[in-house]
């Protein structure tokens, strides 16, 4: 099947008054720095891949195994894991890290207790709409990383997330790994799906992630030239990979920190456990005095 044919099929093919800006945005107080984050599989497609340890000290990669013992009760103060438990000085939002061309915000610049919560692979007409609750319930907002061809048959629920005051982010149209691919294949990649954002929005997104975080200098190009800035993420549950709430949510509570961008995912098939998980991890955040945040559009 071709999924292409069904953006025709929604009447929203020719879209080329829209797009993303040329030119590469300010970073406003966020400063991007390498590392964190290792690339995850991330696919609803059930792509195998395996997590790669932070060679950043300022980043813990992705979070603990599901072996790992349960979060501890321990104070701030004496917490262990964290994507800035131990933040440099550099990343304070009051010295930002001059940013690096093309180099993924893999963690807030924050020594609060402020964290990013990040939704890929949507918008899923089951599951999308009972995230967006939870959110609202918690007073919550998120970046979302839509992919393409699913908000091509979910226009109204891409404007729905907008309206719940969540931010909009290019995830691809199709969701491939965008490393051995051509120029042009990425570009189209990304630039129609910030063409079909921007039309069913009114704004072009200004943030970008590449599917199962597998950058490449590319994509990392073309994004900036599109007027997208890169985020990764720096706790990673593994959702995708329906490993149970319990882990899910064992997982983020360990691994989160002062600037986390945690990523879960509401697209590619049932979601419930990532569900479950979210109404179990937020209130506990929130309860420790965690806040959350959208990155800057
Ligand atoms: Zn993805």
């Amino acid at each position: 099947m071709s999924r292409r044919l069904l953006l025709s099929v929604a009447g929203l093919g020719l879209l080329s008054a829209a797009g993303c800006a040329t030119a590469v945005p300010s970073p406003g107080d966020l400063a991007a720095h390498a590392g964190g984050g290792g690339p995850t599989p991330g696919t609803p497609s059930g792509r195998a891949g395996t997590p790669t340890p932070s060679p950043s000290p300022t980043g813990p990669g992705t979070a603990a195994a599901a072996s790992a013992p349960p979060r501890p009760s321990a104070t701030p103060s004496t917490r262990t894991v964290g994507a800035v438990n131990v933040p440099s000085p550099s990343l304070s939002p009051a010295a930002p890290q001059p940013r690096r061309v093309g180099s993924p915000l893999f963690s807030l610049p924050s020594h609060d207790r402020l964290v990013a919560l990040t939704i890929d692979d949507g918008p899923d007409p089951a599951n999308t709409p009972v995230v967006l609750s939870i959110l609202q319930q918690y007073g919550i907002r998120a970046t979302f990383f839509l992919i393409g061809e699913n908000a091509a048959r979910q226009p109204a629920l891409v404007r729905e997330i907008a309206d719940h005051g969540h931010h909009i982010a290019n995830h691809t149209w199709t969701h491939p790994d965008l490393r051995g691919l051509s120029e042009t294949t990425v570009r189209d990649e990304l630039q129609r799906t910030c063409d079909l954002l921007h039309t069913a929005t009114g704004r072009a997104p200004t943030w970008f992630r590449a599917p199962g975080g597998d950058w490449s200098d590319v994509s990392l190009r073309v994004g900036a030239e599109l007027g997208m800035r890169p985020m990764g993420w720096s706790v990673d549950p593994q959702d995708w990979a329906r490993p149970g709430t319990s882990a899910i949510t064992t997982r983020v509570l360990q691994a989160v920190g002062p600037g986390s961008i945690v990523l879960n995912h509401d697209g590619g098939g049932d979601r419930s456990q990532t569900i479950a998980a979210l109404r179990m991890y937020l209130p506990v955040l929130i309860d420790e005095g965690y806040r959350f945040t959208a990155p800057p559009q």
